[in-house]
């Protein structure tokens, strides 16, 4: 009699099990199909227009170097093709990149290729570094005044994705390739590779996605406006 009431008790939390499972997939699917017709929305905002993301230094410009060895010029291309991919991805955008390999390109290079692809928008992706290594924090940097707009809306996306680093807030720069790229540009400076620890969460999978998310969606967002 016992040996039936423990299999009877057994048969119900199988049943159980393989309904709360349903349940499951069910919400799986319902949260699929929000997240197909939202890319939807946005591929639309995004048809038609150029992206260009440029990943700072490459070839014989390293860039700054960190601590443990991170070169800023392939930390820098290893976030443009992050963003390039995520772009691609949610929306109908071509997305360039200025080098999409270890080369040597110069600031007037980069602008030049802007201009000639019809770019609708700049991008370009630094590391900071500074002789002490205390300093740390992301810093994006606008130079026309019209194209704060589109670096307060990143900035505040890559924040809103939870980065754990200090915000160093958006202001002006006297960068040459923001200064001179006809399209809205914008040149962020996403941590200190002088910066043991800002140099870690650089390298890490989860950094480089945020960011990439992040820029996504402020890129669809200044579009939307
Ligand atoms: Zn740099």
């Amino acid at each position: 009699m016992k040996k039936l009431l423990v299999l009877f008790m057994f048969i119900i939390a199988g049943i159980l099990l393989i309904a709360s499972i349903n349940q499951m997939n069910t919400t799986n699917e319902r949260i699929e199909t929000t997240k197909l017709q939202s890319d939807k929305k946005s591929v639309k905002v995004l048809e038609g227009k150029t992206i260009v993301i440029d990943p700072g230094h490459g070839g014989k410009d390293v860039g700054a170097i960190g601590q443990n060895g991170t070169q800023e010029k392939d930390v820098t291309l290893q976030t443009a093709k992050e963003i390039q991919r995520e772009l691609m991805k949610q929306t109908g955008a071509n997305v360039l990149l200025t080098r999409d390999g270890d080369d040597s390109k110069s600031l007037q290079d980069r602008i030049d290729f802007t201009e000639e692809n019809d770019g609708d928008l700049f991008i370009s992706v630094h590391y900071d570094a500074f002789t002490t290594s205390d300093v740390n924090g992301i810093t994006t940097y606008y130079n026309k005044s019209e194209d704060q707009i589109l670096a307060d809306i990143i900035h505040r996306r890559l924040f809103n994705q939870d980065i754990d680093a200090k915000d160093r807030g958006v202001q002006h720069g006297d960068y040459f390739v923001i200064r001179e790229t006809t399209a809205p540009s914008i040149l962020m400076e996403l941590g200190y590779i002088s910066n043991i620890v800002e140099e870690a969460r650089m390298n890490t999978e989860e950094f480089q996605q945020k960011t990439a998310v992040a820029v996504t969606e402020g890129i669809i967002e200044y579009f939307s406006k």
